[in-house]
């Protein structure tokens, strides 16, 4: 079924909910949202973050629970999808704006990241943050009441421990923070690996997809992968030409500029501290013995 049928689907859920306050929905959004992406597949919205949920007559799959409140709000709205328990509860990334709240499934649930986020989880010792059980270094498959989900490490990228969760069957792929839609990069990446990003990128256009779902913003397709990429490669290419010139980071603020990505979300305030970012890492990276 295509998406927009399944978006139609999903004004008809929110109004079971309750949640929804869909009177007012046409000026503001509701803070918490599930819609339907697919068959069995659900996109979950709090605010700004968003993750997937997996519905399955043996149990459900959620991925990032985001916070206390939006695990408690999650739990209380999947009982008018299923009256299955969650089984499995997979982490994106080590990010705690992502991963809190994970303890309001833990009666039922393994928790599952890759093999670099647990001892990440373990030091930040957040009570409402159960630490993986089970953790991969490349690849884990959960297989669970007919529904095949493939978590997949492309390597460094946002952070060192990013994993993708695949869902063949549905041609769908979930990426939190490293593959925005026609969106640049947040901030200064200051946990990031620009470089290695590419490469990782790489990765993920060789899996077979159409619908990418990210961790924030609109939901797009596979080509978002290869158009984010080339965002990086301008910038990153920009910024190394600067810092060959001897550009201070100002000088260098001052004068890069990607027309091609101007239309693009939070270009404005968002761009120039891009720019600072990677200045500040290939500076440090040159730096090193
Ligand atoms: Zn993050």
């Amino acid at each position: 079924m295509s998406i927009s049928k399944w978006f139609g689907l999903l004004t008809v859920v929110g109004c079971l909910l309750g949640y929804g306050q869909m009177a007012s929905a046409q000026q503001s959004r509701p803070d918490d949202e599930i819609t339907n992406l697919a068959e069995h597949v659900y996109l979950f919205r709090h605010h700004f973050h968003q993750s997937i949920v997996i519905t399955t007559p043996q149990g459900v799959i959620v991925t990032d629970p985001i916070s206390s409140d939006a695990a408690r709000w999650l739990k209380s709205a999947l009982t008018t999808l299923t009256d299955q328990p969650v089984r499995y509860v997979v982490y994106s990334h080590h990010h705690d704006d992502h991963i809190t709240g994970g303890a309001v499934f833990a009666d039922t649930a393994l928790f599952v990241s890759h093999v670099a986020a647990r001892p990440k989880i373990l030091a930040a010792a957040d009570p409402n943050t159960p630490a993986p059980t089970l953790t991969f270094t490349d690849r884990m498959a959960i297989d669970l009441g007919g529904q095949h989900v493939e978590l997949i490490y492309t390597g460094r990228n946002h952070s060192d421990n990013s994993l993708v969760v695949l869902l063949p069957q549905h041609k769908l792929l979930f990426a939190v923070d490293f593959i925005p839609v026609e969106t640049v990069a947040y901030r200064t990446m200051s946990s990031d690996y620009p470089d290695d990003w590419i490469d990782s990128l790489k990765r993920v256009e060789q899996l077979d997809f159409e619908t990418l779902v990210p961790g924030h913003g609109k939901i797009g397709r596979k080509e978002h992968v290869q158009m984010f990429r080339g965002y990086l490669e301008a910038l990153t290419t920009a910024v190394q030409e600067a810092l060959k010139k001897g550009l201070s980071l100002e000088e260098t603020k001052q004068t890069v500029r990607l027309p091609k990505y101007e239309q693009w979300q939070r270009y404005a305030d968002w761009f120039p501290e891009n720019v600072e970012g990677v200045y500040r890492y290939f500076s440090q990276r040159a730096a090193r013995p």
